[in-house]
């Protein structure tokens, strides 16, 4: 059987439709392999304005996995997640970061079930926007060096990409370039903020 788009759309009928069409946020459907089976506008949208730099990559769109959007550690966490509500049908919330160079966003997650668990839907929504703490995000180093480890690389975390700076135990940055065009030199990380906050089970195994 064919799962397509048209088929998630009637399992969860009209009127929740056509809220996910005019929803300012992204939203996605999943299918209980992960495979995603529908994404609404925004998700289009933020896609293409996010594409260039490959972070939100074009691919990652209806008939792709779930999955393959999620780098690293965070692949199984959330995996996890989202196959126990498959399983036990409670919603599970979540919250991330997702800032640009010059505004600092927090977004909240929300992964629920729909129906006896045909499927799941997947809900962005931004709660925070606001500048960054004045004078950090104004920093303009053209210089890479106190960044790089001694591989130089640069560690960037995923989630806030904020930079760690070389040398120092747990000193990230915000470097503003590095937020809209991650270099060549960058290497996904998470920082320890990120961490403790968002993925408390993580720092439970660290
Ligand atoms: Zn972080």
């Amino acid at each position: 059987m064919l799962r397509d788009r048209q088929e998630f759309l009637r399992l969860i009928g009209p009127e929740l439709s056509e809220r996910l069409d005019l929803r300012r946020d992204a939203a996605c459907g999943v299918w209980p392999d992960f495979t995603i089976a529908y994404v609404n506008p925004a998700w289009l949208r933020f896609a293409r304005a996010n594409g260039a730099d490959g972070e939100f990559s074009s691919s990652w769109c209806e008939g792709a996995s779930f999955l393959d959007g999620i780098g690293g550690r965070l692949r199984e966490f959330y995996r996890s997640h989202l196959q126990a509500v498959l399983d036990g049908g409670a919603p599970w919330m979540s919250e991330y970061e997702c800032s640009s160079p010059k505004l600092f966003r927090l977004y909240s997650m929300e992964v629920r079930r729909v129906g006896e668990g045909e499927a799941l839907l997947v809900t962005h929504t931004r709660v925070v926007q606001c500048p960054h703490e004045q004078g950090v995000f104004l920093r303009e180093p053209l210089d890479s060096a106190p960044w790089k480890d001694e591989h130089g690389l640069v560690h960037q975390c995923v989630h806030c990409r904020r930079v760690r700076r070389a040398g120092e135990a747990e000193q990230w940055d915000w470097v503003p370039q590095w937020v809209e065009h991650v270099p060549e030199f960058a290497t996904g990380s998470l920082c320890p903020h990120c961490i403790a906050t968002r993925y408390p089970e993580l720092a439970d195994q660290a």
